[in-house]
């Protein structure tokens, strides 16, 4: 195979973080700056790597946890917490940021649609990375808006000449981002005003030949839809990534 992945586990941490800046990117999308001087020894070597953020009840200081042998101890009641992307890090200044897609309500996005510099979140991990060694032939990264923290992230980091093609579902052209990258890049906007999906593209994507790597982060049910017609593309199980990164109607599936 003309690439490997394999996965590499970190010390679990909890660091409290500032917001230094909050600005719109897009109408729907919220970059976050977080500054701390615990963001030292901050590690997050895969671009699908994920921070478990800590959020305070309104009005209230986030308690520090304890650690434990499982992992951390926190008083009771636990904030409450989300996965989130480390969409860039800047270890000399310190600096953190996370992008927030703000729908219609969750702790996580309301938190995100009024952070104003100062105020105080916890962060946890990446307690481990995943690496994609090699150069695959092709690169196909797909996903909602949720995912284009993780899809920036590795267009930004592939090398001179890699093959890629990134299709992002958003709500309207005003959601598109514009990445930097060496890549042979090809960029496909999905419109949800213009009645364009994951799902119908999915229906008609061929891939193309060669060994080729898929990554794939959305809703649940349509992750497990990706899943299902890759498999019947005859695309190897080790050469996709897919990941539920949030579940219709169900407020953080992968609280813990
Ligand atoms: C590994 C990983 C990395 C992630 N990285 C990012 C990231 O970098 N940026 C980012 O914005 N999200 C990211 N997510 C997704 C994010 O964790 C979820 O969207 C999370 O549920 C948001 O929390 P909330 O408190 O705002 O909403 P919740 O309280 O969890 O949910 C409240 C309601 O909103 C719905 N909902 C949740 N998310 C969305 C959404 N995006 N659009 C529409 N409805 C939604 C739920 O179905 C529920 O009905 C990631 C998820 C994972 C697993």
């Amino acid at each position: 195979m003309s690439f490997s992945t394999r996965r590499v586990r970190h010390d679990t941490r909890f660091r409290r973080a500032t917001v230094k800046s909050a600005e719109n990117l897009t109408p729907r999308m919220v970059r976050i700056l977080l500054h701390s001087d615990d963001l030292e020894g901050f590690t997050s070597l895969g671009f699908d790597d994920h921070v478990r953020l800590f959020f305070p009840q309104p009005g209230t200081i986030l308690p520090i946890p304890q650690p434990g042998e499982r992992g951390l101890i926190w008083p009771d009641p636990q904030p409450s917490n989300r996965d989130y992307t480390p969409r860039r890090f800047n270890a000399d200044l310190l600096e953190l940021t996370i992008d927030f897609v703000i729908h219609e309500t969750g702790i996580a996005s309301d938190w995100a649609a009024s952070a104003k510099p100062g105020d105080v979140i916890g962060v946890g991990g990446p307690r481990g990375s995943f690496i994609l060694e090699g150069a695959p032939d092709w690169q196909l990264l797909m996903g909602d808006e949720t995912a284009l923290p993780a899809i920036g992230r590795r267009v930004e980091e592939l090398a001179a000449g890699t093959k890629a093609t990134a299709v992002i579902e958003v709500e309207d052209e005003r959601e598109e981002q514009h990445f930097e990258t060496r890549a042979e890049l090809q960029t496909i906007w999905l419109h949800r005003n213009k009645s364009q999906s994951l799902s119908t593209y999915l229906e008609q994507v061929e891939l193309p030949g060669g060994e080729g790597f898929v990554f794939f982060a959305a809703e649940a049910g349509m992750v497990a839809a990706a899943r299902e017609r890759f498999a019947r593309l005859g695309l190897p199980s080790d050469s996709l990534k897919a990941a539920n990164y949030w579940r219709k109607g169900t407020a953080d599936a992968h609280e813990h």
